[in-house]
């Protein structure tokens, strides 16, 4: 019998289960898939890295998570236009009739957004957990008194935030959604793959891959827990699957989950944001810029392009599909998906836009290991709801991930601190994350 048994080998298993072993306790790590990483997943099969889930480190300023990625030498390449920013870096914007804002133009552009979000600030400050993002962003417009133009242009933003950031549309998500949404410093991305990370954290752990888990039995002498056909038992269980596999009951639990921790597991969202990458055999956008950005209706459903060519090394544009969309992609053909995102640029680039030569494609919310891309809070529930998720059941079950991290949900940080945070309620005493770090070897 092992002391605690982790199910998950994303960020959050990793890191708990990595404390943990540093402590002296016996480990076991049971994972679904073949690989580490859950939704750090780097594809290197074209010869390079393509990042199809995590890519950013959403600002490095005071994240634990950049102590960890430099302990490890990862190198890293800013990349400051990650979490759906008007301003700040130099962005390709297009307006309603696909023409080119002036700089001037953009200025104005960047500074009704700052101006509305500030308005936005005060509605959401003033509303309760059952207002959505979508009335309240319509409450701010409302107090702006700008042309219909003008406001459109920031209401389409604003639904395109909520898809990126919460994988879910503006009516679904809670007007205090994205209170924790802020950046502390530069976004940076990792030229040589994400997953170095927790291929790296995982050297030395007792992690069985292809172990489906099914069951978690909970008694007052521990925990057992079924694979499809294998049984393990120790003092204590920490489950740090997707909300999407919880949501959707996947693994039973005995007995049930008691209302604090199922109740926050039905209140919450769990969002869809996809990815589709297009390489090209030569660049026709602009040279200098970070992202390009189709503006208003227009924007409907592509709108954001990120140039990712300096990760690549090969010219490549990056697109987003969040919410419906997102959903509604994956039953899409890849040449549908592929068509209808090089039909979007050649609006704007015209029809000399070549045909891509490879394309990569996410499904994120038809995956059974993960069943959507990351938390939300949905209108109903609160940051608090997460936080719910990590009390201990019983003594002996605990739940770490993403969606149990109310300061940073739907992150790799938010994920890593849950890990780190489980790992102290279990040892009962506080950790140093340098520890995390300690007697490893970057894997590349
Ligand atoms: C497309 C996309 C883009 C993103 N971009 C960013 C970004 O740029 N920056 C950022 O900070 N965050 C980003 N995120 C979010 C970030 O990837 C996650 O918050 C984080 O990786 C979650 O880690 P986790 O350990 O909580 O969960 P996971 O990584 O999902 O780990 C859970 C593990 O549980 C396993 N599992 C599931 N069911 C079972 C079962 N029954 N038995 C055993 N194992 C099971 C899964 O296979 C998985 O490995 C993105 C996510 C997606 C999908």
């Amino acid at each position: 019998m092992v002391d605690t048994i982790v199910v998950g080998a994303g960020i959050a298993g990793i890191t708990a289960a990595r404390l943990l072993h540093t402590a002296g306790q016996r480990v076991l790590v049971l994972e679904a898939r073949d690989r580490v990483g859950g939704r750090i997943w780097t594809d290197r099969t074209a010869g390079f890295p393509v990042d199809r889930g995590a890519s950013w480190i959403h600002g490095v300023t005071g994240n634990p998570l950049m102590g960890v990625v430099t302990a490890l030498g990862m190198e890293t390449r800013e990349f400051t236009v990650g979490s759906f920013q008007a301003g700040g870096r130099p962005i390709a914007d297009y307006d309603e009739s696909r023409r080119l804002l002036d700089d001037d133009a953009t200025r104005q552009w960047a500074t009704d957004v700052d101006t509305a979000d500030g308005l936005f600030q005060r509605t959401v400050a003033a509303s309760g957990p059952d207002e959505s993002y979508a009335t309240a962003a319509e409450r701010t417009l409302a107090a702006t008194g700008w042309d219909a133009e003008r406001v459109e242009r920031v209401r389409a933003f604003y639904r395109h935030r909520t898809e990126e950031q919460c994988g879910a549309e503006a009516d679904r998500v809670a007007a205090h959604a994205l209170d924790e949404d802020t950046i502390e410093g530069e976004e940076v991305i990792f030229p040589g793959g994400y997953d170095v990370l927790p291929r790296a954290l995982a050297q030395g752990l007792d992690v069985r891959l292809g172990r489906t888990v099914t069951a978690v039995g909970r008694s007052a002498r521990g925990v057992r827990v079924d694979t499809e056909d294998e049984s393990f038992e120790a003092a204590r269980a920490i489950v740090t699957v997707p909300l999407g596999v919880l949501k959707a009951g996947a693994i039973t639990f005995t007995p049930a989950l008691p209302d604090a921790v199922a109740g926050p597991i039905a209140r919450l969202g769990m969002g869809v944001f996809n990815k589709v990458f297009l390489q090209f055999p030569e660049r026709f956008w602009q040279d200098d810029v970070y992202a390009i950005r189709q503006h208003g209706r227009a924007g409907v459903p592509w709108h954001s392009w990120y140039d990712v060519s300096a990760v690549s090394g090969k010219p490549m544009l990056l697109t987003f599909a969040g919410g419906a969309w997102g959903q509604e992609i994956e039953q899409k053909t890849d040449e549908e998906v592929v068509s209808s995102v090089v039909g979007a640029l050649r609006k704007i680039y015209g029809n000399s836009v070549p045909e891509p030569v490879a394309h990569w494609i996410t499904r994120w919310g038809s995956d059974p290991l993960a069943r959507g891309s990351y938390s939300y809070v949905a209108v109903g529930s609160s940051h608090d709801d997460h936080d719910a998720m990590a009390e201990p059941v019983d003594g002996v079950l605990h739940f770490a991930g993403e969606a149990t991290c109310g300061r940073e949900p739907a992150t790799v940080h938010g994920a890593l601190q849950s890990g780190h945070r489980v790992a102290e309620q279990i040892l009962g005493s506080r950790i140093s994350l340098a520890e995390l770090t300690q007697g490893v070897t970057p894997s590349r």
